[in-house]
């Protein structure tokens, strides 16, 4: 038994690395006396932070196996893994011990602290990463009509939709965005329309009450 504690050092950084997809390659579950190749650049990663002086803890879920399979040959298992591949690690856990500094899992979702709001939406990556269907193309890569928007790193509707932009303000993103490879000057005046109804209906008096005018107008 590795014995989570008993190479756990307080004055030394503990990293907790998810094996499967992470450390390993993953194409589904396949058995517990299988652990796919390892992943170089991930264990480029660990021996780094190691040499760093880290402590390195694999995390796994097949520890937490809820079969009748026994741990102790799980974890082995594991062990042998890892000695093979010349992989450093101070212990096999599947506990979130409150001691370890950071995760790396191919599944997590970096959360900014205290905030509600996920790392990837404040740097405003795809994520698309963490999505299961991996292998499905994205709607996000295909664009009818032209490819103005797919071969953008990030698209319009991406764009809005990661910062809960309204419609409006959705749709004069996406006109300043292809004027230049699609309809020029009259996408330009398009933005300007929705930016004008935009100054209408939430900035100026007239403009913000005239659909509740006109609905009751029409009642009459
Ligand atoms: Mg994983």
């Amino acid at each position: 038994m590795s014995g989570i504690n008993s190479g756990f050092d307080m004055e030394r950084y503990a990293i907790a690395v998810d094996l499967d997809g992470t450390l390993a390659e993953y194409h589904g579950w396949k058995g517990i006396d299988h652990i796919g190749s390892p992943i170089p650049a991930m264990v480029e990663k660990v021996h780094k932070a190691a040499s760093a002086g880290h402590q390195i803890y694999i995390f796994t879920a097949r520890l937490a196996d809820e079969s009748k399979v026994d741990k102790t040959s799980i974890e082995k298992y594991i062990w042998q893994w890892l000695k093979i591949h010349n992989i450093p690690c101070n212990g096999i856990t599947c506990i979130k011990h409150k001691f370890f500094k950071e995760f790396w899992d191919d599944r997590a979702k970096g959360v900014v602290p205290n905030t509600g709001e996920f790392l990837h939406e404040s740097l405003g990556c795809d994520p698309a990463y963490y999505r299961d269907e991996l292998e499905v193309e994205s709607s996000l890569d295909v664009q009818i009509g032209g490819d103005h928007y797919s071969k953008l790193l990030i698209q319009p509707a991406e764009y809005a939709e990661y910062n809960n932009l309204p419609s409006l303000e959705g749709a004069v993103i996406k006109y300043i965005t292809r004027h230049q490879d699609k309809n020029g000057i009259q996408d330009l005046e398009k933005a300007k329309d929705l930016i004008n109804m935009i100054i209408d209906m939430r900035y100026l008096e007239k403009g913000k009450n005239s659909l509740l005018k006109r609905l009751e107008g029409s009642k009459k």
